[in-house]
């Protein structure tokens, strides 16, 4: 049987897994696929090791040849594959190897725009050349395969098209439209979602030592995914809230003031931190849009900590656009992944929630003109 403690959620998935591996009904390519951080790495590593397990009943069992050498990294039968640029060097492509091992929920690349090459795929097809060792399982994992270029991708087709018996490939991507339909259509589709509240509080208690009541503050700021409340734990949550008010206050300042504001941050935060206050502010604007229209969310919802805040707001900018405001943050934080210039984004941005005060919603100004 396979054990996926290490796995949090995703009890479909798991099922699925565990059966086709008990009939014996392996696909040959797979497709893991879903949002950021919800455990396609983690299953997959899981799953590999429970294929080259030596163990008759319980796989992994973490204690048989097989396992030791896999958790020594050392498995000749498991080839783990990621984007990295052709100059990287050695020691930097094993460090990132063993966080993937280690992190699989958090590990990232440290490259900005790595690929996974032809050579890459290359090499793969020489060593799944040489006959497997005495009929033992083989697998390859894909991680961000869509990060795999054209050519690499062509090569890997030929492979796929006439698998090497024994042989297992689990492609990981969060983006799987950008992978060529062909190399859909040879794989079997597994799809991850969003983890729950409860399941991501129990993923924290895991993977760190939180006390209990932060643990619930989190997982509920983590929008589904445990990446996203791993790295904000380590982060104080509530001063990034606090942040977040600051910048909707400046959006309201003149325009020298906007301008200061916008070169601190950019000098202050790296790119991830000032995501993450975008995201605070995405959280900030739903609860007062939430507080305007009398919606209570779910009980233990502690940010009306800062209710009065909320109110004032309300108070003062009673027709603010909160739906064209949470979009134009939203569509900020695309643009802060793909690597625009922050201070651009955060100017314009303030420019766009400025605006969003003067809108007044049709029956207002129906109201303005009656009297
Ligand atoms: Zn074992």
């Amino acid at each position: 049987m396979m054990t996926f403690e290490r796995v949090i959620g995703q009890e479909t998935v798991k099922r699925f897994l565990t059966q086709a591996f008990q009939q014996n009904r392996l696909a040959h390519c797979y497709l893991f696929f879903g949002p950021e951080g919800v455990g396609k790495l983690a299953t997959a590593l899981i799953f590999a090791q429970a294929l080259v397990c030596e163990s008759q009943d319980r796989r992994p069992c973490g204690a048989c040849r097989g396992c030791k050498m896999f958790q020594a990294r050392s498995h000749p039968n498991v080839k783990v594959i990621f984007p990295h640029p052709k100059s990287a060097k050695e020691t930097d492509i094993q460090s990132v190897l063993e966080e993937i091992y280690t992190q699989p929920y958090t590990w990232h690349s440290p490259w900005a725009a790595p690929t996974i090459s032809i050579d890459e795929v290359r090499g793969l097809r020489r060593d799944l050349g040489l006959s497997s060792r005495g009929g033992e399982s083989r697998v390859i994992l894909f991680l961000d395969a869509h990060l795999m270029t054209v050519e690499a991708t062509n090569a890997l087709l030929k492979t796929l098209e006439e698998p090497p018996e024994l042989t297992y490939f689990v492609l990981i991507s969060s983006a799987p439209d950008q992978l060529l339909p062909t190399i859909l259509s040879r794989s079997q589709h597994i799809r991850f979602s969003f983890l729950s509240i409860q399941e991501i509080a129990d993923g924290l208690a895991q993977w760190t030592d939180l006390p209990e009541e932060r643990r619930y503050q989190i997982a509920r700021f983590a929008q589904g995914s445990l990446r996203r409340a791993l790295a904000l734990a380590g982060e104080n949550v509530q001063q990034l809230r606090e942040q977040a008010v600051e910048m909707l206050r400046t959006a309201f300042r003149n325009a020298p003031q906007r301008a200061l504001w916008v070169s601190q941050q950019v000098q202050q935060y790296d790119r991830r931190m000032l995501i993450d206050v975008l995201e605070s502010l995405l959280h900030w604007l739903r609860d007062a849009h939430y507080l305007r229209l009398g919606i209570v969310r779910d009980e233990q919802q502690t940010w009306y900590e800062d209710r009065e805040t909320l109110q004032r707001f309300n108070e003062r900018f009673p027709d603010f656009d909160f739906e064209t405001a949470m979009t134009e943050v939203d569509v900020s934080i695309h643009m802060l992944q793909r690597y625009v210039q922050p201070n651009l984004v955060l100017s314009v941005l303030l420019n766009r929630l400025k605006r969003c005060e003067k809108h007044a919603a049709p029956e207002a100004a129906l109201r303005r003109m009656v009297v």
